[in-house]
């Protein structure tokens, strides 16, 4: 499948459409969810354009992998959350019921975020 380059995340990293960002380094972004499921509801994305997480796992350079994670390690600990918990997910295609196809890691905390739905 070839990347949709007028997804909603491709916007805003070429800054046609606004985001409230979080933090950022030269690989990854990370900003608030438009319609947040928790207190804290960030996304995650990678700057170069993947559709999903295997994409992205299966062709990003190490130094991308390494820095979109250390990303999330950063959302993180910025949003003390760790000590609470907290959740990662990555919704994946129709199964996943992954909306925007550029690669999203959604960070979720702030409350009892239930038990994992199956
Ligand atoms: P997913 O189902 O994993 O693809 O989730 C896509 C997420 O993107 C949803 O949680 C949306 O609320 C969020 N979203 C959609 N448009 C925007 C936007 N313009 N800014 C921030 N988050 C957005």
């Amino acid at each position: 499948m070839l990347y949709d380059d007028n997804n909603i995340f491709a916007k805003i990293l070429r800054g046609e459409l606004p985001c409230e960002k979080v933090l950022e380094n030269d690989y990854a972004l990370a900003f608030n969810d438009i319609a947040p499921q928790a207190p804290i509801h960030i996304l995650v994305i990678p700057k170069r354009p993947y559709e999903s997480a295997s994409q992205f796992l299966q062709n990003a350079a190490d130094q991308e992998l390494v820095a979109f994670q250390r990303l999330v390690g950063e959302v993180v600990s910025l949003k003390e959350i760790h000590d609470s918990g907290y959740r990662l997910i990555s919704n994946t295609n129709r199964n996943g019921h992954q909306e925007v196809p550029h690669y999203h890691v959604h960070v979720l905390g702030g409350r009892d975020l239930g038990r994992m739905v199956f």
